[in-house]
């Protein structure tokens, strides 16, 4: 079955946190054991707020890639490009601090086979302002016009760590639909990193796409998640009619704890079976795995 993670912090942990590769929550190991066709991983800018330090930190995240492709992984520019004999790694960009100065920037990241971004991290920057700290006024003229030159290039605007106010003038000023790599449902928990109802049917009425984030604090307002929790967000964007815009958006090796009984890649199987408890039937499980991932980028990409 194809499977895909659409946002993991590895290659930051492995780089800039220090981490050895066996307390990591993503190896090569982990990622055949759990069936992962595709990978996606983060250039994370680290929380700098300067372009210079976030292109060294991402630059330096870059160095950590040969971890995963000496271990028979390959770099992919698409999903597609991406099978059972040929797992793949795609890489995203966490925070436009690296490319928020010209449109040039943008393609610069682009030859250098980045081809998500998401345009915030924690913190304002000059793009627009973050999920985090209340903040109401939307994208920037810069943010809107690196937004549009993503697009232009094929590239993935992912809304993941966005406020509200961003997320809506993507749809005012931009031309495709963005992505949020790793985010899950405000009904089900109050988090501002979380994505209302309204979002979501926004994002299914548009043909986005919403990797359901692990993170126990936004699973559950009480911090107690399993892999029912996490079935739970994935079932809630199902049964607002986002069957075919709902997939897997980790954040492992950038969360602190995991859900119960799903602490890596190689558990997602188990993940599968609570879907199939639910009633899911396979055709909606392959497209939840992986599928989903596959056809927004065919969107993205005509
Ligand atoms: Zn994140």
């Amino acid at each position: 079955m194809f499977t895909a993670d659409t946002h993991a912090d590895t290659l930051y942990a492995l780089k800039l946190r220090g981490a050895a590769p066996d307390r990591l929550m993503i190896t090569p190991e982990k990622l055949r054991q759990g069936g992962v066709t595709l990978q996606t991983l983060a250039l994370f800018t680290g929380g700098a707020t300067e372009e210079a330090e976030a292109e060294s930190n991402v630059l330096q995240e870059l160095q950590a890639l040969p971890f995963f492709l000496e271990a028979g992984f390959r770099q992919v520019l698409s999903p597609q490009e991406a099978s059972a004999d040929h797992p793949g790694i795609l890489l995203s960009m966490e925070g436009g601090e690296a490319l928020s100065a010209s449109d040039e920037k943008v393609s610069f990241w682009h030859e250098r086979k980045v081809r998500m971004v998401a345009l915030l991290w924690n913190h304002p920057n000059a793009l627009g302002f973050p999920a985090k700290g209340g903040f109401t006024q939307g994208l920037t003229p810069e943010g809107i016009a690196r937004a549009r030159k993503m697009q232009q290039l094929h590239m993935a605007v992912d809304v993941s760590h966005l406020n509200e106010a961003g997320f809506w003038d993507l749809y005012r000023y931009t031309f495709r639909p963005p992505m949020a790599s790793h985010s899950c449902c405000s009904a089900l928990c109050g988090h501002p990193r979380n994505l209302t109802d309204e979002q979501i049917l926004q994002m299914i009425r548009c043909g986005g796409y919403i990797g359901v984030n692990f993170c126990p604090a936004f699973l559950d307002e009480g911090e107690d998640a399993d892999l029912e929790t996490v079935a739970r967000h994935i079932l809630h964007i199902c049964d607002l009619g986002g069957e075919d815009i709902v997939g897997l958006g980790s954040d492992f090796d950038g969360i602190a704890r995991t859900p119960r009984g799903l602490s890596g890649p190689q558990d997602l199987p188990a993940l599968f079976d609570v879907l199939r408890a639910h009633g899911m039937e396979e055709t909606q499980i392959r497209k939840v795995a992986g599928e989903n991932f596959t056809a927004y980028f065919h969107r993205i990409s005509s």
